[in-house]
């Protein structure tokens, strides 16, 4: 079984939309075994995508298809469809029927457009829309399918996880099951995370029901994706829960975080573990870390707060920093402490450095000094980041992060 992907719009050819939507698909049939050897992107003209869609079916088993299924004229995705099929396009009453009920229930007026997404080719199967309005579909072709899926990505990736992959995998005669894991690593470049693992990837390499890759994520870090194939659920969950204790011996503190989880999060589940409270004195990074750590639900219970304290006679009236040079140790010492009595928390980390575009106190643009005082030990860490103003700024965020929350691992929990 294999399956090819065409992306539908003109926007993606002239550049203001970057086909995304490919790439995610692409990732879905990796993980579930299914064998993907092109992506077409292909303008909103139905004679141009009736020509991609008949290459595509002459050497692929499925196609899926994104974009061109909206109200508007440009939108003929679903034309083209029927062409290929040889049927035709006839209004749904079903599709229209809940087409009606989307809009009643959302209070808007239904244009006469909006029916072209109740139109469906003869012999298709509609998926029904549950985020946006236009539906997808499922189109055999002889022996062969091609789903349309909405461009949007939010819709497409709704419909695709719920009807696409199990009619796919149905189809490809696929009974095992394919499950995944994230583990998230920050801290070593990939050539590196590729070493310290490789005896694992070598002894997988004859298993043959489970395998190993990694992805990088930027500013989030390289995240190593476990894929286990077994009878059931279950056992695939055995066979990852197994690799990833594998991995976690060769991989050690690297691991921030695993699948859903966020290094913030981890940041506070860690911190409600040992029952204790956090305050910020942020400079350089302006409040980033306030925000990436308030956007985990139930910050309150940890969080205590924030001093953006930019301006050195800041730093020196609320935080209590001593005169002098404020880009150093000592001054990233004192706010974090400041920070710690000012908001009456168990933790505080002091943040001071230099993202540029000029140097200061003669200290180079990159230079980030931070402070993590848990009251009983204060830890200091000196950075030297590189890149533009935004990425020093981010850069010193996750690294920030990731500092305080190794230290809270290393701590040994009390008991209560
Ligand atoms: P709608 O019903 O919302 O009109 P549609 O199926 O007609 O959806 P399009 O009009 O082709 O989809 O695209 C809608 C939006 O989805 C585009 O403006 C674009 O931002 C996004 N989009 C479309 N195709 C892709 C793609 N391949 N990758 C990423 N984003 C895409
Ligand atoms: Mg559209």
């Amino acid at each position: 079984m294999n399956c090819e992907i065409v992306a539908v719009g003109t926007e993606l050819l002239l550049g203001p939309s970057v086909d995304t939507n490919s790439a995610w698909i692409g990732e879905r049939l990796a993980e579930n075994g299914i064998a993907s050897h092109f992506h077409t992107a292909v303008g909103d003209n139905p004679a141009r995508i009736v020509d991609v869609l008949r290459i595509a079916l002459s050497r692929s088993d499925a196609v899926i298809v994104t974009g061109g299924l909206g109200p508007t004229s440009d939108d003929v995705t679903r034309e083209a469809i029927a062409e290929v099929m040889g049927v035709e396009l006839n209004l749904d009453a079903k599709l229209e029927a809940e087409l009606r009920a989307i809009f009643a229930a959302r209070n808007r007026e239904m244009s006469p457009s909006n029916l072209r997404q109740a139109m469906r080719p003869d012999e298709a199967v509609a998926i029904s829309a549950t985020r946006g309005t236009a539906p997808g579909l499922i189109c055999p072709v002889g022996e062969k399918v091609v789903y349309a899926l909405p461009g949007v990505p939010a819709e497409m990736k709704e419909m695709m996880q719920r009807a696409v992959l199990t009619d796919l995998r149905r189809r490809s005669g696929e009974t095992q099951a394919i499950v995944s894991r994230f583990l998230k690593t920050w801290g070593v470049p990939e050539s590196v995370l590729g070493e310290m693992v490789a005896p694992r990837v070598q002894a997988l390499e004859s298993s043959g029901n489970l395998t190993i890759a990694f992805l990088a994520h930027g500013i989030d870090g390289i995240h190593i994706r476990i894929t286990a194939r077994a009878q059931s659920h279950d056992e695939a969950v055995a066979l990852l829960d197994d690799e990833e204790s594998q991995l976690r011996q060769l991989l050690g503190q690297l691991v921030f975080a695993v699948d859903h989880q966020t290094l913030e999060s981890v940041v506070g589940n860690l911190l409600s573990a040992h029952r204790m409270t956090l305050a910020l004195a942020e400079s350089v990074t302006g409040g980033l870390i306030a925000a990436r750590l308030t956007g985990v639900p139930g910050a309150g219970d940890w969080f205590k707060g924030g001093v953006v304290s930019y301006a050195t006679e800041v730093k020196q009236s609320v935080l209590k920093v001593p005169d002098g040079p404020v880009v150093t140790v000592s001054a990233a010492q004192a706010m974090a402490q400041g920070a710690r009595n000012l908001l009456a928390a168990d933790v505080g980390v002091g943040i001071t450095g230099v993202a540029g575009p000029t140097e200061q106190e003669n200290q180079p643009v990159g230079t980030v000094f931070v402070a993590i005082d848990t009251s009983d030990s204060v830890e200091t860490l000196e950075l030297h980041l590189s890149g533009d103003r935004q990425r020093i700024r981010e850069t010193a965020c996750i690294t920030v992060l990731d500092a305080l929350r190794k230290k809270l691992q290393e701590r040994p929990l009390l008991e209560h």
